[in-house]
């Protein structure tokens, strides 16, 4: 045995980085791995929308499903108020700007949904308003006429996704956290003092070979491959994998000030510091499997011609001016949602000292999904009630 931690956290995505900073600040050794680099995968595909308002997704099924999926916001409240202190603390910027979410209605049905809806958050707490056209005239004038309403959220926004996680694995480096990339756990064992674990590493020369670290805790934040990992730990983490379409448009002069999305249809955009607009919103793409059916994700998965095409008429129906703006790539990024479109944040049962945390928006999400982590890890118990989003819940429901 040649390393001992307090800590391992599996995965360098976002939540990774963020779990093994905030834990390597608190003093903790933290050893983080990842099978490939760190920003490799869903933290560095995606959006970089800081929604928190309730989305499309979680409201288009209804007002019941909006209740259950409102039953996360005491985590977007806590996200929103670390994302406007996380430059600073991490002590270099990663493009967060907080400067205000719309989600926008076309017709009455949907003017009816975002009232629901600006009820049902602002009874959990959040800042949302719903303005009306002539507000909007003077809020947002690049919306279509079209658009008759939308609810506000000021603290929504955007991150930049492609150096957010970067920045973070730096900050744990230098709070003295270690990072093995090209390290991947394959396997698990239980011992008094905590885990025994396996690393399969290949070197900057392709040769492979076999690590073990012991550590007293274990965090899972392997995202897409979260399912998989539980098993290493004979657990049982059911996720929705969904591999979904981004596009970016070439450089416009900035226009377009907020997040926005659509409270009809499946579309976010926003506009980059670099002045792209980046455009998706959960259009689906076509998720490679294995011939027996099993996602792979590792396989490069396939862009679908009519989500790009469909993605893009609900943004230019949204913002006309957006026509004349070139498209210039298009790509496939995976992600996951639990079956009840909560996260799954907690401990492992029966597996003790291990944690996890996936599941929806964490990106957005991201910063208290690890502030949770790194309290459990160390013992303390969450100031979040975590019920909702037990990762035994499925199993003790189908029980
Ligand atoms: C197209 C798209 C757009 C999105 N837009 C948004 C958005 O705008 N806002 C938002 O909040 N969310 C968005 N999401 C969701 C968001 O990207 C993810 O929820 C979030 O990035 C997940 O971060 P993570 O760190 O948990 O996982 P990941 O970033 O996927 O990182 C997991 C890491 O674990 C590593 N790993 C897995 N298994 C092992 C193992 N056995 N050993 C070692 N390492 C392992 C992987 O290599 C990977 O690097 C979007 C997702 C997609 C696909």
């Amino acid at each position: 045995m040649s390393d001992h931690y307090d800590v391992a956290v599996v995965g360098g995505g976002l939540l990774g980085c963020l779990t093994a900073w905030m834990a390597a600040r608190d003093g903790a050794r933290v050893l983080l791995v990842d099978k490939d680099q760190v920003n490799q995968h869903a933290s560095g595909q995606n959006a970089g929308s800081l929604h928190f308002q309730l989305e499309y997704r979680m409201v288009e099924s209804g007002e019941e499903a909006a209740r259950v999926a409102a039953e996360a916001m005491p985590l977007h409240l806590d996200a929103a108020a670390m994302w406007a202190r996380m430059e600073d603390e991490i002590g270099e910027p990663f493009g967060v700007r907080q400067t205000g979410g719309l989600m926008v209605a076309e017709n009455a049905d949907q003017v009816g949904m975002l009232e629901f809806k600006a009820e049902l958050e602002r009874s959990w707490g959040l800042d949302v308003r719903t303005l009306d056209r002539s507000e909007l005239d003077v809020v947002a004038p690049y919306l279509s006429p079209a658009i008759v309403a939308a609810n506000l959220s000021p603290l929504e926004g955007k991150a930049d996704a492609r150096i957010a996680a970067p920045a973070v694995a730096r900050a744990a480096v230098a709070a003295g956290a270690t990072v093995r990339t090209r390290s991947q756990l394959v396997g698990a064992h239980r011992v008094p003092a905590g885990w025994d674990l396996s690393l399969q590493e290949t070197s900057a020369t392709g040769e492979e070979g076999t690590h073990t670290v012991r550590a007293a805790a274990v965090v899972l934040a392997a995202g897409v491959w979260t399912t998989e990992l539980g098993r290493v730990f004979d657990a049982d983490l059911p996720t929705v994998p969904l591999a979904l379409t981004m596009t970016v448009t070439s450089k416009v002069p900035r226009f377009i000030p907020h997040l926005v999305q659509h409270a009809g249809a499946r579309l976010s955009l926003k506009q980059s510091l670099d002045s792209t607009v980046l455009i998706g919103g959960g259009w689906p793409a076509r998720l490679m499997r294995d011939a027996d059916g099993t996602p792979a994700f590792d396989r490069k998965h396939q862009l679908i011609p009519q989500s790009i095409a469909g993605n893009a008429r609900a943004a230019v129906k949204t913002i006309p001016a957006l026509d004349r703006i070139p498209a210039v790539r298009s790509w496939v990024g995976t992600t996951t949602v639990a079956p009840d479109q909560l996260p799954l944040v907690g401990a492992v049962k029966g597996a003790p000292g291990v944690f996890v945390a996936t599941g929806g928006s964490a990106f957005t999400l991201g910063p208290s999904f690890a502030r949770v982590l790194t309290a459990l890890i160390s013992g303390h118990s969450s100031d979040v009630d975590l019920a909702p989003y037990d990762p035994a819940r499925f199993a003790e429901r189908s029980a």
